[in-house]
């Protein structure tokens, strides 16, 4: 299990019950959007609000501890902070899966004048078990 506490310090956050009870939640989904994450973080902290919870996702994004990922018309997930890799996200069912970056990708994305530091590669369409619908 991955320490929360050990990784919001290491990105300078201060290790709260309520950044932590969030990381678990992304932890524990892969990539989950905002509402559900509400709903589990509630569970156990029934007074927390959406603002708070909000507020601390954007905190944890600046800090790189969280990324988010934006899906096509659909409200963003949001998951750890992991080595790049690429995102192949289902429109029929939203369900992502994460796959490694190739080395034939890595080489597409070498720039001219440009230095790239991090990418985020979001791939749309369908599952296999959305495919077969
Ligand atoms: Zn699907
Ligand atoms: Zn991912």
């Amino acid at each position: 299990m991955t320490d929360y506490i050990t990784l919001l310090k290491e990105n300078d956050l201060k290790a709260t019950i309520q950044r932590t009870s969030i990381l678990k939640s992304i932890d524990h989904a892969g990539h989950i959007n905002i509402d559900d994450i509400y709903e589990d973080v509630r569970e156990l902290h029934p007074t927390l609000s959406l603002a708070t919870i909000y507020k601390n996702i954007i905190l944890m994004q600046e800090h790189n501890v969280i990324v988010e990922v934006p899906m096509n018309g659909e409200k963003s997930k949001f998951e750890l902070k992991k080595d790049d890799h690429i995102h192949l996200i289902c429109q029929g069912c939203g369900e992502i899966q994460d796959t490694d970056i190739t080395q034939k990708t890595q080489e597409a994305l070498v720039i001219e004048n440009f230095q790239l530091s991090s990418s985020q590669i979001n791939l749309y369409g369908f599952c296999q078990k959305c495919q077969s619908r």
